[in-house]
């Protein structure tokens, strides 16, 4: 429809460029025979309407309205207005002559002038890294398949880590890389459906696929962009994640889709390659995401956080040891969220501290009341690899325990055995320090770290907390095993063992009869708010539970 439209256009436009040159050709006549000016006046300013059909047509325009100018200024027009003299007929083929070569050069000077606007156009099109089409023409091309209406799906394709291989490594390498990747595209995609926006920035548009196949393909790509590659002395593993959305008519922005693709691609861990589908189950997450990402800070300032405490209790000196502090979110009628959701959101968003930073005050609130009741129990909170990472925030918790006259024997810091993988050295460091000073580190979700009982030992650490993973599945003799060698090299090394997710006496006794330390799990008690926690610590008795 809308090239339908187009088309008229154009056509509208023509009309009233022949009209105009019609008009001002027969007024040039008309004025130069009213005046009664010589025809030669007339033939002047004939140059002019040659000129703007040169403009309008270029050579073929200026050229036919040179000749129709040409023809009928010749044996039509008298020498003089008001006179009977005609002109010669060689002065007519003269001057046909001359307008013919005026539109010829007028309209050879507007050619190239738009050939050249045409190749600047074109070059502003084309990426000068890769000489793929950029993003201009990328959404010059979506906007036009929008328009058509016709089913088609963009890929987006990004090397994670060759910004970083960047900085440690000659451009030339970089460069080297470029080219064997822009091969391998062309190899398998059609050199006109590739564009790149960067260096390690791609996309492709494909119009003919079926879904499954395509991702399929998309795959195999990937297996092979992603191999080790070899170049001089440098061996390199790209990390890729492609991002696919497939638009079967119904989106009508080209931004909408590019965005789709794009986040699609960031799906997944940071350094992990992978190919990810923008579709439903996806779309719904990324509503979740912005829903909660908008609404965190206000849950901080309207007081709809609340903590919990699950009790953690000792098998070697039967009582309730300690309680891990547990957050909740009350989201009143927008329904329940766990911190299985909102946390990672709350660390993507840098709003984690904030979170933590809330925790750490209204449990020293909340110690404090239960320390005006007699109880004096033991708690550890869980942080993030930002929070320790953070020199300022670990200041902070410095002055905050001092302040509230805190034994830092009392706080237990969790940290999961995957974050401390992500920076080990540091983390490492820092939380040997945090040891130094008295805190009790606990190493969370063991076992899920793909982490080997050798490299644990070089971990600082008081405790460690076996997954219930694991503890569901006990019954499996390698897990069984498993758990049996960890909790005896962990005694070993010093550390104590806590078992979580225990749910069933079965599981007690078992994990009783291996040595484990001590138990954490719906067996004993689900996380309970602080009242709660202080009626079941004040009634608790273990041999209700052996
Ligand atoms: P986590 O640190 O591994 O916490 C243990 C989770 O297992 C808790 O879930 C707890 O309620 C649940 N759990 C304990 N025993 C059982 C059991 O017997 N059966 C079952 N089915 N579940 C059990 P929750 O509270 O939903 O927390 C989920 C995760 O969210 C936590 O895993 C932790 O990674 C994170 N999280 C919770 N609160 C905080 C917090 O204050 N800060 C941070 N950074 N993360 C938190
Ligand atoms: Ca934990
Ligand atoms: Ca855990």
């Amino acid at each position: 429809m809308k090239k339908f439209t187009k088309q008229l256009d154009i056509r509208s436009k023509n009309g009233w460029r022949v009209l105009l040159v019609a008009v001002m050709s027969i007024s040039i006549a008309v004025l130069a025979y009213t005046y009664g000016k010589t025809v030669q006046a007339c033939s002047q300013l004939n140059y002019i309407v040659i000129i703007l059909a040169a403009y309008y047509w270029q050579t073929k325009g200026s050229v036919t309205v040179a000749l129709i100018l040409g023809l009928s200024a010749g044996p039509l027009m008298s020498i003089i207005s008001y006179g009977s003299l005609s002109q010669h007929p060689l002065n007519w083929i003269l001057r046909v002559a001359i307008y013919l070569f005026v539109a010829l050069n007028v309209g050879y000077i507007f050619n190239k002038n738009i050939e050249k606007s045409e190749e600047i156009k074109e070059k502003n099109l084309i990426s000068d890294f890769t000489g793929f089409y950029n993003t201009n023409k990328l959404f010059l091309e979506l906007g036009s398949l929008i328009e058509k209406g016709e089913r088609f799906c963009l890929v987006f394709i990004n090397v994670v880590n060759l910004e970083e291989i960047s900085k440690y490594v000659d451009y030339d390498i970089i460069e080297t890389i470029i080219h064997r990747g822009t091969k391998h595209l062309k190899s398998v995609f059609k050199e006109e459906n590739l564009y790149s926006v960067d260096y390690n920035e791609y996309l492709i548009i494909q119009k003919e696929y079926d879904e499954t196949t395509f991702v399929e393909l998309m795959t195999k790509y990937l297996e092979m962009a992603s191999k080790t590659m070899v170049i001089e002395d440098y061996s390199f593993k790209l990390v890729i994640k492609i991002g696919i959305s497939f638009n079967n008519g119904d989106i009508s922005e080209a931004r909408e889709i590019y965005n789709k693709a794009r986040i699609a691609a960031d799906q997944g861990e940071v350094y992990k390659s992978g190919v990810y589908v923008c579709n439903d189950r996806f779309r719904k997450e990324k509503e979740l995401f912005n829903e909660i990402s908008g609404s965190i800070q206000k849950a901080l300032d309207n007081d709809e956080f609340y903590l919990v405490y699950q009790p953690i209790v000792s098998l070697t000196n039967k009582e309730l040891a300690h309680a891990e502090v547990l957050l909740r979110w009350d989201r009143g009628e927008r329904g329940l969220v766990g911190p299985d959701i909102f946390i990672p959101i709350a660390e993507k968003i840098g709003l984690i501290k904030h979170i933590t930073t809330w925790i750490i005050k209204k449990l020293i609130t909340e110690k404090k009341e239960w320390k005006n009741k007699g109880v004096n129990i033991n708690t550890a909170i869980n942080v993030t690899s930002v929070e320790i990472l953070d020199d300022s925030f670990r200041d902070w918790v410095e002055v905050v325990v001092k302040e509230n006259d805190i034994e830092r024997s009392s706080v237990g810091i969790e940290i999961t055995e995957r974050v401390i993988l992500n920076d080990e050295k540091k983390i490492n460091g820092i939380l040997s320090s945090l040891r130094e000073k008295g805190y009790k580190i606990s190493m969370d979700d063991f076992g899920t770290g793909y982490n080997s009982l050798i490299n644990v030992s070089k971990i600082p650490f008081d405790i460690i907390k076996i997954d219930k993973y694991f503890v569901d599945r006990m019954n499996e003799l390698e897990i069984y095993l498993m758990i049996k060698h960890t909790i005896s090299f962990i005694h070993e090394l010093g550390g104590t063992v806590i078992a979580e997710g225990v749910e069933t006496k079965e599981q007690l006794e078992m994990l009783k009869e291996l040595g484990c330390d001590s138990i954490q799990g719906y067996y004993f008690s689900k996380p309970l708010v602080s009242d709660e926690f202080m009626e079941y610590y004040k009634n608790f008795d273990i041999n209700d539970y052996l």
